[in-house]
Formats: C-alpha cells, sequence, structure tokens
C-alpha cells in the first residue's frame, strides 16, 4: 500500500483549481494526470526578459517585454496560414503578433484594436516584418505577470500555455507533503542537497543545478532500488532446472554454422537453464546479428527438458515475422510452434489456449496477450521477450512470474547501449553479447543530404526502384500523437505516392492494426516497392530485398534509433545504401552526430559516443530522451550520478533488505514516488 503521506500527490489534477475535462486531455498528453506528475514537470529552460520602450531597442532574437497597441486583426486566408495582429508601440513602430490554429480566439480575446497591452515574448524577423510568434503573456497591466523578468518555459502541448500550465505548477508545489530523508545522510551532506520539497521547489524557480540533480538522483536511486529488489526477489524464488539432452537441437538443418558469440551465448543460456533459480538474462546484440537463432536454441533446450517456451514481441509484425522464422527453422525437430495475439479470435484461438494448457504446443510466439489471466500452460519454462527495452525489463518478469514456479527468462534487445545505462535499464542482469557479426556483412553505405535536395532524394529512389530493388523512406514521429508530424509523413506520401502510384504503401502507428499489417505484407512480399513509414519500423522488421534506406530531418532522430533504423537494409548480400537527409540550421553538435553515423556501423562505439556528443551542455533541455527509463534524470546526470546512487541502494539492501528501519521506509517511499513500487510488491510477496 502506498504510504499515506504521498496522498495528496496522487489525487487527479481535476482536484486543482481551474482543471476541467477541457484541460485535462492537453495535460494528459504530456503524462500529467495526477499532482505528482505536475510537480516533477520540470521547466525545459528558463527565459530572461528585457523590458524595452520601442521595438528598435531589441535585438532580433531576444525575449523582451514591451507595450504594444494593436491596429488591426488579419485573419488566416483561407483557414491555412497563420492568424496575425499588427500592433505598434509607443514611437508607431509594427510588429506583428502570429497565432497558428485554435490559439487565434485567445489573440481575439486579449488584443482588442486601440488598447494598450504589455506582450511578453520572443521578437523574430519574418521577412521585413517584426514578430511575435504566440506570446508568453498579453497583459492590462505591467504589473501582473509581466513583471517576471525569469521565467520558467515548460513542455506544453496543445491547449495548454506558459501562464496556463506555470499555475497548474505552483498549485501542485503548494501542496507538496514533507517526505522523510531516503539518500544516505553522508551522501546528502557531502553534496549539500535540499530537501526533497525545497528541491522540487528550486527547481521550478531557477536554474539550480544542485536541485535537479537531488531529484535526478532520488530517481537513480529509485530505479536501482527497485531492479536490486527484482534481483533479489528473483534469487529467492524456485524454478526448474532445465535440462536438455541435445535431441532437438541436433535436428536442426541450419545453412549456416553459429559463429563464436553465438555459441557462447547458448553456453551461458545452458549453464543457466540448468540451475535451480531462474534465469534472469539478457541478450544484448546489434541488430542483425542473429539473436533469433540464440532464442530457439534456448527454447529447444527447454523442449528437450519437457517444457515449453513462449516467446514475447512487442508488436503484431514482429510476432508474426518471429512465428514465421521460427516455425521454418523448427520445421526438422518436430516441435510444435504455435502464435497467439490479441487478434486471434473464436475457434482458432480456443484451439490455441487448448494446445497450451494440454502441452501439444511447444513453442508459442506471440504479443503480450500471451500472458493473459485466460492463457494458461501446462508447463512453461522459459519465456524468451524480444525488443523489450521500452518497457523495462522488471514489469515484464511480472508477466512472467506465472504459476508456482518462476520460469526462465531471456530478454533480447538490439539496443547498443553504453554500460552505464545497462547498469540503468537492467540492474544486475547477466548479459550475453552478440559482439560479432555473422559473416559476409555488407556494409552500409551511408550519406548526409541536405533536404532541400529532396528532388535529387526522390530521383534516386525512383532509379533504385526501377533498377527492382525496395526501399524505406522514415518520416520522424517524435511521438505517436504528435499532429504535425503525422501530417508531415501523409503529406510525404501524397508526393511519393504522385510519383510511384501503388508501388509506394504507407505504415504509421495510427493505423488500424488490419491496414498496418496489410501494407506491411505488401512490402515484405515484394509486390510495394517503397515503404513510407514513421519509426514503427523500428523494430524488428527484415526484408532482405530492401537495401535503400532514406530518412527525412535525420537529427531528430536520437543515433540509437537511427542506428537501428539503418539496420533495417544492409541484410541481403546486395550493397545497401542509407541517406540520412539533414535540415538547415543544425547545430555543431548535431553536425558531429550524423557525421558519427557515416563513419561507423558499430552499434556499440555509436552508443558510447553519442552519450558523450550529447551528455555535455544540454544539461537541461532533452530531457526525455526516449532511450532511458527516467524522465527526472537526464543523460549527463544519469553517467555522473547513477554510481553513487547504484553504491547507495546496494549499502541499503545490504543492511537492511527487508526495507524495515527507518531509512528503509524513507526509501518504500521513494519508490512508491517514482512508481517503481514493483520493487516494494515483490518484498511483501518473498
Ligand atoms: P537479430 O539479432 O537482429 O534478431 P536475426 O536473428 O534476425 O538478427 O538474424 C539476422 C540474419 O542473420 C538472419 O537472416 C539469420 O538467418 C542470419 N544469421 C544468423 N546467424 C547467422 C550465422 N551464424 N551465420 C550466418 N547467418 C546468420
Ligand atoms: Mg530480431
Amino acid at each position: 500500500m502506498r504510504p499515506d503521506v504521498l496522498n495528496p500527490l496522487f489525487i487527479d489534477t481535476d482536484a486543482l483549481d481551474g482543471v476541467g475535462p477541457k484541460l485535462k486531455k492537453p495535460l494528459a498528453k504530456l503524462g500529467l494526470t495526477r499532482v505528482r506528475d505536475l510537480a516533477y514537470h520540470l521547466p525545459e529552460r528558463f527565459v530572461t526578459r528585457r523590458v524595452i520602450e520601442s521595438l528598435e531597442d531589441a535585438a532580433e532574437g531576444e525575449n523582451v517585454i514591451i507595450a504594444l497597441t494593436p491596429t488591426e486583426h488579419r485573419p488566416a486566408r483561407n483557414n491555412r496560414g497563420p492568424y496575425r495582429v499588427f500592433a505598434q508601440d509607443s514611437a508607431g513602430n509594427i510588429c506583428n503578433l502570429t497565432y497558428f490554429g485554435r490559439a487565434s480566439f485567445t489573440a481575439k480575446k486579449q488584443l482588442p484594436v486601440g488598447e494598450k497591452r504589455w506582450v511578453a515574448g520572443k521578437l523574430d524577423r519574418y521577412g521585413d516584418m517584426l514578430q511575435i510568434v504566440h506570446p508568453d503573456h498579453v497583459e492590462k497591466e505591467s504589473s501582473a505577470n509581466i513583471g517576471r523578468m525569469c521565467e520558467p518555459v515548460y513542455g506544453l502541448s496543445e491547449g495548454l500555455t506558459q501562464p496556463r500550465i506555470a499555475g497548474l505548477v505552483q498549485q501542485a508545489l503548494e501542496r507538496l507533503p514533507e517526505l522523510p530523508g531516503w539518500i544516505e545522510p553522508t551522501q546528502f551532506d557531502k553534496e549539500g542537497w535540499p530537501a526533497w520539497r525545497d528541491a522540487l521547489q528550486l527547481s521550478h524557480k531557477s536554474e539550480n543545478s544542485n536541485a535537479r540533480d537531488r531529484l535526478a538522483y532520488d530517481e537513480l536511486l529509485a530505479n536501482s532500488l527497485a531492479l536490486m529488489l527484482v534481483r533479489a526477489d528473483n534469487r529467492s524464488r524456485k524454478g526448474q532446472p532445465l535440462q536438455g539432452d541435445g535431441g532437438l537441437r541436433g535436428k536442426l538443418q541450419l545453412s549456416y554454422s553459429l559463429t563464436g558469440a553465438q555459441a557462447r551465448s547458448v553456453r551461458e543460456i545452458e549453464g543457466d537453464l540448468a540451475q535451480e533459480a531462474p534465469m534472469l538474462r539478457l541478450l544484448q546484440g546489434d541488430v542483425g546479428a542473429g539473436k533469433t537463432v540464440v532464442a530457439l536454441y534456448a527454447m529447444l533446450i527447454a523442449n528437450e527438458a519437457g517444457k515449453q517456451a513462449a516467446l514475447l514481441a512487442p508488436t503484431e509484425i514482429l510476432a508474426r515475422q518471429h512465428f514465421d522464422t521460427l516455425r521454418q527453422m523448427a520445421t526438422p525437430t518436430g516441435v510444435e510452434v504455435a502464435i497467439l495475439t490479441g487478434r486471434d479470435k473464436g475457434k482458432a484461438r480456443e484451439s490455441i489456449l487448448m494446445g497450451l494448457l494440454d502441452g501439444s504446443i511447444d513453442i508459442v510466439v506471440g504479443t503480450h496477450a500471451i500472458f493473459q489471466d485466460t492463457v494458461n500452460y501446462k508447463d512453461l519454462g522459459l519465456v524468451v521477450i524480444d525488443e523489450q527495452h521500452r518497457f523495462g525489463v522488471a514489469q515484464r518478469l511480472q508477466l512472467a512470474s506465472k504459476g508456482k514456479r518462476t520460469p526462465h527468462t531471456l530478454a533480447m534487445t538490439a539496443t547498443p547501449i553504453p554500460r552505464t545505462l545497462t547498469l540503468a535499464q537492467y540492474g544486475e542482469m547477466d548479459v550475453s553479447r552478440l559482439d560479432e557479426m555473422p559473416p559476409g556483412r555488407q556494409p552500409i553505405d551511408t550519406r548526409v543530404i541536405a533536404q532541400d535536395r529532396m528532388e535529387d532524394v526522390i530521383a534516386g529512389v525512383a532509379r533504385h526502384v526501377a533498377s527492382g530493388q525496395q526501399a524505406y523512406w522514415v518520416c520522424p514521429m517524435v511521438n505517436e500523437s504528435e499532429v504535425a508530424d503525422l501530417a508531415a509523413a501523409e503529406a510525404r506520401y501524397a508526393v511519393l505516392k504522385e510519383r510511384f502510384g501503388d508501388d509506394v504503401v504507407l505504415v504509421h502507428g495510427q493505423l488500424k492494426p488490419e491496414l498496418k499489417d496489410a501494407a506491411m505484407e505488401r512490402f515484405a512480399s515484394g509486390q510495394a516497392k517503397l515503404l513510407v513509414a514513421t519509426t514503427v519500423i523500428e523494430v524488428g522488421v527484415d526484408v532482405p530485398a530492401a537495401t535503400l534506406m532514406v530518412i527525412e530531418q535525420a537529427e531528430r532522430f536520437g543515433l540509437a534509433q537511427l542506428h537501428q533504423l539503418r539496420g533495417r537494409v544492409g541484410r541481403g548480400s546486395e550493397k545497401s545504401v542509407c541517406l540520412l537527409l539533414r535540415g538547415s540550421g543544425l547545430s555543431e553538435t548535431g553536425r558531429r552526430r550524423l557525421a558519427l553515423m557515416r563513419e561507423t556501423q558499430d552499434g556499440f562505439r555509436i552508443a558510447e559516443e553519442d552519450l558523450e556528443l550529447r551528455g555535455g551542455g544540454e544539461l537541461l533541455g532533452t530531457r526525455q530522451s526516449g532511450d532511458t527509463p527516467f524522465r527526472v534524470a537526464n543523460l549527463e546526470q544519469i553517467t555522473r550520478l547513477l554510481p553513487a546512487a547504484h553504491a547507495d541502494a546496494r549499502l541499503l539492501m545490504e543492511r537492511d533488505r527487508g526495507l524495515a528501519s527507518g531509512r528503509g521506509q524513507a526509501a518504500r517511499t521513494l519508490l512508491y514516488l517514482f512508481e517503481r513500487d514493483w520493487g516494494v510488491q515483490l518484498l511483501r510477496g518473498g
């Protein structure tokens, strides 16, 4: 049970003044559903403004506060462009206040013609006109909000404004309880950190790296502790030792022999499976390193020992692909391989459920449908989790621990994360690394090209397709709900469709599963030549005949992501090409990151160097980098603070495994605060 002291933090946001159904939606889009989330919605940066008298006093790009009088409202032409309000300063200089989308309603209300208003915002130039796009504040009096010279800037979603969210954050901060100290006292004193509540309040007020560090440390500590609890729990559980006689593995008829790294990994897995304590192992190997066959060996060992094995894939598409590959490879062994996803219904589903229950199915591949309550196994001995880095291992383990005896777990990931992050993400799992590629891989010719050479790129794709080969075209999509990105992807598809007709298909996250699969199948079967996609193809899709990849706005992707995307090509014997299109105005770091992609194909090196490139300098901003399980700690903080947090957690576990002491209790509170309470639940169970 969550400690009572945290209750005020876990109240729904609609308990706050001014939050109704209308605000809840944009808040939820940012993941802000409870008071706690608002308190931890840390500013992306702070803006400092200067009060100016005349528009001529400001430098372009400067944040200013100025008195302006609207002279004219000019609505968008044919509902497309922005809504503009012309306004003049006291000397008669004109500028433009520009609003996109629904923000125009605000403009109409806030800026009556002929009435002076104080406006705060960033002054830019558009053509030969000065403009402020979406002013941060518009006030009648200079005293109100506008008086604030240093102000936090928060991540927003459509329907929210800076003052709105700042007001809500403020309300959340007023509700913060005082919490007990969970940080090791000597560590805490040495760093001179503020108490928890102060740290949150300070972090919203100004750039205070000490306070932000403390909050990051909390998160890292919670994570380390939870992973250690999982590990300890796992050690104390009873599994079943599985010994294979090699009978099934011996029947395989692979057209190749295992690489040294694959053979070593299989041996490591075999050793783990033979133990009574359930295996908890991560198989880490770059895209194309050959993880599937290692998984098959592991599953066949389980089958040889008379147990069933399950492979969990993150998406429907991947589940089907794994199913096809595994069934084909396993044919000579005679084991029964089945697939079960959320989409299997009726009779087909019934018969699979029956097969799992009576043991006639040896290997089942599927999405998380395979762990639903209605699915029962005769004797599940091994769970393989593919590409699960997005979910967090521990939660998956919860799923996996169905039944009296805990099955062995093998997690597979293609994300080559730096060693420091491996620790953060997977705690103390055992790791097998496939650090050797199967022979005969051709290097991928990677080039960086300016996005405005689009015509050339399309012509290149046309030549490629005309020569009978296939291609991927990837559009960025930071967030599946991002309207602008989706629109851009669809617009690109429309353009390409004009040129390539039925040869091009589109796949993105908002598409109905049936349509998505149909499109994927047309591409995989070679009927369609060009696949336009958002990053849904990131994980696992295997079409060896696709030898060209175009990635738009490549600078917006994480390098690990680019690396994974690029790994979709270069799978066959043909030479493959990857074109990274870059936007204009690339930062120095951005330039170097893309250069690194051109230079190497070693995923581990890319991961390490990307961490270094991004690590420095970007203290604020780029918070939710997507490739870490953290929301508060950024990459630089992870690298710097994780070792201490980890040691702190270790010490606590050694002294007080049951988290029963005063500090232990405080640590429980911490786990709940960061919703790593699955750690606590394990404590109770064990
Ligand atoms: P990933 O690690 O990305 O899941 P896969 O298991 O899909 O990689 O393997 C990629 C390709 O490499 C497959 O076509 C597979 O048949 C092939 N492969 C795997 N192991 C070897 C090997 N030892 N020698 C040659 N080819 C291999
Ligand atoms: Mg794979």
